[in-house]
């Protein structure tokens, strides 16, 4: 997702690396030029929700509530496909959708530029971006 924080040098879009990312992960980490939105964020598993096996580095992917409010986002790591993401991540969709009933988006491609629907009742369609599927269409199927 897009980070906008001009007053901290930081407007950064999906995909891109953020120009604080060191060798040891954030350069500005417990500092003041650390980006508020940086300090609130979590993802879904730094909530609590997932298993050991199911944190991001190790299945590969980033669970996060879609902007729909409603349905997951899933962000595959560099160079993975709704087809070959890993198990964890796989197992990680489908107890979403059963619990919930809801969308997983699959976000994935160079800069995040593919989003794949895929609904609890199997069906699947891709688009370029996660932001072109409206609303409607993830309530409703
Ligand atoms: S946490 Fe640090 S490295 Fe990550 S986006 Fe924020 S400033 Fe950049």
């Amino acid at each position: 997702m897009p980070i906008q924080e001009p007053e901290y040098d930081l407007i950064k879009h999906p995909g891109d690396p953020c120009p604080h990312l060191c060798e040891t992960g954030c350069g500005v980490f417990g500092t003041p030029a650390r980006p508020p939105t940086c300090h609130t964020y979590a993802c879904n598993w730094l909530r609590g929700d997932g298993t050991i096996e199911q944190r991001p580095d190790r299945m590969q992917a980033m669970p996060t509530i879609a902007e729909d409010k409603m349905s997951l986002a899933l962000y595959l790591a560099p160079g993975l496909t709704p087809d070959t993401m890993t198990r964890e991540a796989q197992r990680y969709a489908r107890r979403w959708h059963k619990l919930t009933g809801n969308c997983v988006l699959y976000v994935w491609g160079v800069g995040y530029s593919k989003c794949t629907a895929h609904w609890a009742d199997g069906r699947r369609r891709t688009e370029d971006t996660e932001y072109s599927f409206k609303r409607e269409d993830l309530d409703h199927g």
